[in-house]
């Protein structure tokens, strides 16, 4: 009998699924000693695992390795980094949709990435527009088209080495990405589980997805509307990149960056170096959380 140290890939009623490198997958239960503890193995942990059958690739999971971080919904520990699609048309982008979801995701501290998909459908200037708006934000913009085989290696080699959480609005072409950047797992074009390894049929529940020896990916279902849990109007410019180190250069402290003067966030708005959309949804959201938070002082938006 022999320790390995692997990945959780996904829980199903007590058992983990736990990928190690060159020897595959094993069908693994929790030691005793984590239900007393009240510790839970998630989806993405490492763990290190002693192996009961090599030929039936079955084990125990004895030990959970430190956790980088923990995400909730979906429930998952270690992830690296956001992917986030959207499509260049059909739909069009959301961009009020995507700023709400960036902005909750530096609220986690987890870096994104921005792909844009269906690219086929614009040309350059379309695409460029986009381009500085987010890269003045601090961000990496991909574009891509399953329909022409572009910008996958691209996508590749962000998720190299690394958990990324894959999230976009329904029909962007999110499954048809997953599905193009491996072969384990087939993604039906509503965002269902097809089939993983043998075939079986698998009901949705939260997974990761290998494409590399060491790049996982977890599709993330749920994202529709603009929601922003926990986030009061006041940090909000800490959650604008573009915005965060300038706001120390207004006049007042606590600027809100909408009328007062002297504001340094206004004026790299005026010298074109914070994009029209970035700063209108900022004072889209500041309004709404402002709102939210006169109906109820305590933090209606709070969970
Ligand atoms: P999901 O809902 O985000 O998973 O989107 P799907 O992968 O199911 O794709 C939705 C539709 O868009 C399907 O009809 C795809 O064939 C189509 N599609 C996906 N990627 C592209 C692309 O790059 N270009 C074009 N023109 N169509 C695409
Ligand atoms: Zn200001």
């Amino acid at each position: 009998m022999s320790l390995k140290t692997g990945r959780i890939l996904k829980g199903i009623s007590g058992f983990y699924y736990v990928y190690v490198v060159e020897s595959g997958i094993y069908e693994c239960k929790a030691k005793g000693a984590f239900r007393k503890e009240n510790i839970k193995p998630l989806v993405g942990d490492e763990v290190r695992i002693q192996v009961i059958s090599e030929e039936e690739k079955k084990g125990n999971v004895e030990e959970i390795l430190p956790r980088s971080m923990e995400l909730s919904r979906p429930p998952v520990a270690n992830v690296d980094q956001a992917l986030v699609i959207f499509a260049m048309k059909k739909p069009a982008p959301n961009l009020r949709l995507l700023d709400s979801f960036l902005v909750n995701m530096e609220e986690k501290e987890l870096p994104t990435v921005i792909c844009f998909n269906k690219s086929d459908f614009v040309n350059e200037e379309e695409k460029e527009l986009l381009k500085q708006t987010y890269e003045s934000a601090g961000y990496q913009v991909i574009f891509s088209s399953t329909k022409e085989k572009s910008g996958l290696d691209e996508i590749k080699a962000v998720l190299e080495g690394k958990l990324t959480t894959v999230a976009g609005p329904s029909g962007v072409g999110k499954s048809s990405i997953i599905n193009m950047l491996q072969s384990e797992v087939t993604m039906e074009t509503d965002g269902m589980m097809k089939k993983m390894d043998s075939g079986k049929q698998t009901t949705r529940h939260s997974q990761l997805i290998r494409v590399s020896e060491n790049s996982f990916i977890m599709d993330t279902p749920g994202f529709g509307s603009i929601d922003l849990p926990g986030i009061e109007e006041g940090e909000l410019d800490e959650l604008f990149p573009e915005m965060r180190e300038e706001k120390y250069d207004c006049k007042f402290a606590g600027c809100a960056h909408l009328k007062e003067p002297d504001c340094a966030v206004k004026e790299k708005l005026a010298a074109g170096k914070i994009a029209e959309s970035r700063y209108e949804n900022y004072q889209a959201f500041y309004e709404e959380l402002k709102g939210a938070r006169k109906l109820d002082p305590k933090g209606l938006k709070k969970r």
